[in-house]
């Protein structure tokens, strides 16, 4: 779009509409479940603890937002058919997922789901949903102040431009959080609140893992291609545009549904608490020196702080105050 200024999160939304509809993003950029099976299955096994802890609703309806290839869902299935039948059984799956490109590929990974543009279409009843790297592609408002003035960036001819704006709504007490780039992810804490919501009136409980920070990320804006940094402006809908997720955000936005929240975590600390490296070694035995050697390179990736360990962290929502979670817990 050329002329006149566009919001920068209306830009975003166009170009990962685009994005994700047209390009294979997995040949841009790598997520846990692609790197190892582990994650999954690890994901797997948390969902039929807490399961167990919210007394086994049967049926009870396992949900993933943002799916991308379906392979989380894939590894948690498979492990969840073999280690907790009943859970397995009881559990109905349904998917979020926007892309048609990406519910093809989803189907062939999980046939036996049921798929959904939204929350709002999910059938009534407890439930458990996961999402990873779902929120960080939502699109984000940017906003700065000089003094009392605000401004709001936005795009033009693929360059920043910034139009004063009034204040934008819920911003933090913390005086320091207000200088520089104050970011607003709107449809992220949308969906935390209505999730949240949903979670408060039927029961269930909600695992977001996702790169982001405790508090305002400030400018986190950026695109990757072909698993490199590019230009965020520069490349429209060729690019995955992602920003870090503002879990005190997302935190606010489930209280104010009346839910609670458990975490941030890393989620090093998160996978490593529920037997990351054990599993490691458990399928290591009988493998080649090789494989073994390939399925510790990904879990330490997973795992390692200055490698997706740290920048990734898990958030849980659930109904009400709740017990300590699997992987929360110290
Ligand atoms: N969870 C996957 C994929 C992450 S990529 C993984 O870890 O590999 C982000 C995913 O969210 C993609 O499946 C994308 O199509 C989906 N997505 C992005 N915006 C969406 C929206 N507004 N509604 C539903 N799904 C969306």
């Amino acid at each position: 779009m050329s002329g006149a200024p566009e919001r920068l999160d209306h830009f975003m939304a166009r170009a990962n509409a685009a994005y994700y509809s047209r390009q294979n993003p997995f040949a841009d950029f790598t997520t846990a479940p692609e790197i190892s099976q582990i994650f999954g299955e690890i994901i797997g096994a948390w969902t039929a603890v807490v399961w167990e802890s919210l007394g086994c609703p049967n049926p009870v309806l396992l949900a993933e937002a943002g799916p991308g290839r379906g392979t989380m869902m894939a590894d948690a299935r498979r492990l969840t058919a073999r280690v907790a039948p009943a859970f397995h059984a009881a559990a109905q799956v349904h998917l979020i997922e926007t892309s048609p490109r990406l519910r093809a590929e989803q189907s062939r990974r999980v046939p036996d789901a049921v798929w959904h543009d939204g929350l709002e279409t999910l059938p009534d009843g407890s439930m458990i949903l996961v999402a990873n790297e779902f929120l960080d592609a939502l699109p984000i408002r940017q906003f700065r102040h000089e003094g009392a003035i605000w401004l709001e960036r936005h795009v033009e001819d693929g360059a920043f431009v910034e139009l004063p704006c009034p204040p934008p709504a819920d911003l933090p007490e913390d005086e320091a959080a207000l200088e520089g780039v104050l970011e607003v992810n709107e449809p992220a804490e949308a969906f935390a609140e209505a999730l949240a919501q949903r979670l408060v009136a039927q029961g269930g409980v909600a695992l977001i893992l996702d790169y982001g920070t405790p508090q305002n990320p400030g400018d986190s804006l950026q695109a990757i291609r072909a698993q490199r940094p590019a230009e965020p402006l520069a490349h429209a809908g060729e690019a995955d545009l992602t920003a870090l997720v503002d879990f005190g955000a997302i935190a606010r936005a489930a209280s104010r549904a009346g839910a609670a929240t458990q975490g941030p975590v890393p989620q090093g600390t998160f996978l490593s608490r529920l037997g990351l490296f054990q599993r490691v070694e458990r399928l290591a035995r009988g493998r080649t020196p090789e494989e073994a050697a390939a399925l510790m390179t990904g879990a330490r990736r997973l795992a390692e702080p200055l490698q997706m360990g740290g920048l990734f962290k898990a958030m849980a929502i659930t109904a009400s105050s709740w017990p300590e979670l699997p992987g929360f817990a110290a």
